[in-house]
């Protein structure tokens, strides 16, 4: 009897999209082999998880994509949930935005989807606001998922269950092409041997580190900060969003608090004594006395960011070589409609209207390199 071969993909970057794309598409019988040069350094690790399409104020196309990746997501957690047998942490616990005065919250690009708060009813709704701020939005439809301690994991067994390989500790140095096409990498392995890896396809989801392998891919890395601070449980409910920090809490009490946003960082690593003291002083403006709450953890990452702040989805020029990168701020937002698109790409499916519009507006031919 013949054996069935399975279609390969090659996914370069085993952070927060080589997961959900290597997630989505082993469980649709790809085999599929990611390299990963070190898993502890992904954004994935770094994010405060917030599903902020509308806190965010996010425009246009962008608004639409978290609108529709919104709309997947708790399908996406809960058939990874079930997999993995790990909780996600996904809440819908609603998202605060306060102001200073009204003009600027009228302003506020995504006015219309909040719920009108005025001092008191900001009093109110989150325990302990500092009474500067006079106004505030309420968006309901926003939440979290605790992607740090729970859905990382998750996607990892999730994926090592659907037959995933991992290389981790393997850096791809470059890919080797024939004919317009990718046949496959040239990597450097933890021990220091180099080795050739051969593919069918492959799709490049390297994060803030990605144009170091592929030149023609515009992302740079933007550095964000970050601590934790530990609450009494179910004193903060709602995440609040601030104009300069953010506030997330975890269901044990666990405050996320981010994040400073150094656009000139390069890959500088660690936390600075001013990141951490811009982070300090956020708490102070939005909740005072969380200030002397323990400080439980302090830790750094890299925002994949392209120079029009929007991601880079899709084919490239290359037959068989797909990009799913540059998710700058709102790559755990954007993770399940990344890996639900480019798995119905890959597989020629027929594409919805707005579907293929999301693929033009983020395609890379946007940028004329
Ligand atoms: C401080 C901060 C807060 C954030 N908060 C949120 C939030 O609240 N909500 C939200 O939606 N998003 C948030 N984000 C954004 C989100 O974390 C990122 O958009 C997302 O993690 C990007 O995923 P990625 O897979 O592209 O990159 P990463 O998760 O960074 O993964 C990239 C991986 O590629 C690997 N790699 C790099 N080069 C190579 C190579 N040559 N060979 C092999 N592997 C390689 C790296 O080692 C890394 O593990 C935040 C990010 C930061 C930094």
């Amino acid at each position: 009897m013949a054996q069935e071969t399975k279609n390969s993909i090659l996914i370069i970057g085993g952070g927060l999209l080589g997961l959900s794309l290597a997630y989505e598409f082993s469980r649709n019988n790809f085999k599929v082999l990611v390299l990963s040069k070190n898993r502890n350094e992904s954004a994935g690790f770094v994010a405060a998880g917030m599903l902020a399409t509308h806190a965010e104020g996010l425009e246009d196309e962008l608004l639409k994509f978290g609108q529709e990746s919104q709309n997947l997501i708790p399908k996406w957690i809960k058939n990874i949930e079930q997999d993995s047998n790990i909780k996600c942490g996904l809440k819908k616990c609603g998202i605060v935005v306060p102001f200073k005065n009204k003009e600027d919250l009228e302003e506020f690009p995504t006015y219309e989807y909040g719920k009108y708060l005025n001092h008191k009813d900001l009093q109110t709704e989150i325990n302990g606001m500092n009474s500067i701020w006079k106004h505030g939005l309420l968006f309901e439809q926003d939440g979290q998922i605790d992607n740090r301690r729970q859905l990382m994991r998750a996607l990892e067994r999730a994926c090592s269950l659907h037959g995933v390989e991992f290389q981790e500790g393997s850096e791809v140095e470059n890919l080797t092409f024939e004919k317009n096409k990718i046949t496959g990498a040239t990597v450097v392995c933890a021990t220091g041997e180099i080795k050739k890896i051969n593919c069918e396809k492959a799709i490049i989801c390297s994060g803030a580190w990605s144009k170091k392998i592929f030149n023609k891919i515009p992302v740079f890395p933007v550095k964000g900060q970050m601590l934790s601070i530990q609450g009494p449980t179910n004193f903060l409910k709602r995440v609040i969003f601030g104009p300069k920090t953010y506030l997330v809490p975890r269901d044990d009490g666990l405050i996320i608090v981010g994040a400073t946003v150094e656009k000139d960082s390069k890959f500088n690593q660690g936390n600075t004594p001013n990141g951490i003291k811009q982070l300090q002083e956020g708490i102070r403006s939005l909740l005072p006395e969380a200030i002397n709450w323990p400080q439980m953890e302090h830790w750094w990452g890299f925002r994949p960011c392209t120079p029009d702040l929007k991601p880079i989805i899709g084919k490239s020029k290359i037959k068989n070589l797909f990009i799913a990168t540059g998710h700058y701020r709102n790559g755990v937002l954007f993770s399940a409609i990344t890996s639900d698109l480019l798995l119905k790409i890959i597989q020629n499916k027929n594409l919805k209207k707005i579907e293929k519009s999301f693929l033009e507006k983020f395609s890379i031919d946007r940028f004329e390199i």
